[in-house]
């Protein structure tokens, strides 16, 4: 079963020239031209991914990324920008993308990113032997329904978010290095910037911690990365 992509953009041509090269890459590819399209579209298809611009006409990126989060926490977004000014904003989305790219950008970039999004959505998936959970004090994250809950309840993250936690979960107490999060989260070939992990941490953070400046659960070691504690 080929992988489903959701391409969301008002740019014809943009759009024509992006789905080419997914298709080639051997994903199967669903298009919408506006927002309100693009949910209609994500709520039918249950696509796996979804490529949003931002600036649409009706509703945009910013307000499809939060309605789409709410309602399918599992699918993955990266978002696309004209303007590298918007990168904070982006990153900053209370909800969460899992990834951006600036346009004008390079469809092989693009289809390297979903492919570093894929492995982060099959990580959290993927059960490790002879575990249907993974429990640590209040948390369990459970393999069954891709959640995470903490004291019974469901706390909403993203897949790049829960493909964080179930890394630390499977390595209690260790430091754990930036670039190592990076390799065993994002793979390989991602090329991205660093500043990405940070912000997941401040997010993952926000979600799961009483107080997310002194955070007891996913804990800064200086001068190394983060360790999962308790
Ligand atoms: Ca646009």
């Amino acid at each position: 079963m080929s992988i489903k992509v959701l391409l969301v953009e008002d740019e014809v041509a943009i759009r024509k020239f992006t789905k080419i090269n997914l298709e080639r890459a051997g994903f199967e590819i669903y298009e919408a031209g506006t927002g309100e399209e693009g949910v209609e579209v994500a709520f039918r298809e249950r696509p796996e991914i979804v490529i949003l611009d931002i600036m649409l006409p009706g509703i945009d990126g910013y307000e499809v990324c939060k309605i789409l989060r709410t309602q399918m926490p599992e699918i993955g977004i990266i978002m696309l920008t004209a303007k590298s000014q918007e990168i904070d904003k982006i990153l900053g989305l209370e909800q969460g993308t899992d990834d951006y790219l600036v346009k004008p950008f390079n469809p092989q970039e693009l289809v390297l990113r979903i492919k570093s999004l894929i492995r982060r959505l099959d990580y959290k998936n993927e059960k490790p032997v002879n575990h249907d959970s993974l429990e640590d004090g209040p948390f369990k994250l459970d393999f069954y329904s891709k959640r995470l809950l903490k004291d019974g309840k469901s706390l909403d993250l993203t897949p790049t978010e829960l493909a964080i936690v179930k890394i630390f979960l499977m390595n209690k107490g260790r430091a754990i290095t930036r670039e190592e999060l990076m390799e065993l989260a994002w793979g390989d070939n991602f090329s991205g910037d660093n500043k990405i992990i940070d912000v997941n941490i401040r997010r993952i953070r926000s979600k799961i911690e009483e107080n997310p400046a002194k955070p007891i659960y996913l804990q800064t070691v200086w001068g190394v990365g983060y360790r999962w504690g308790d």
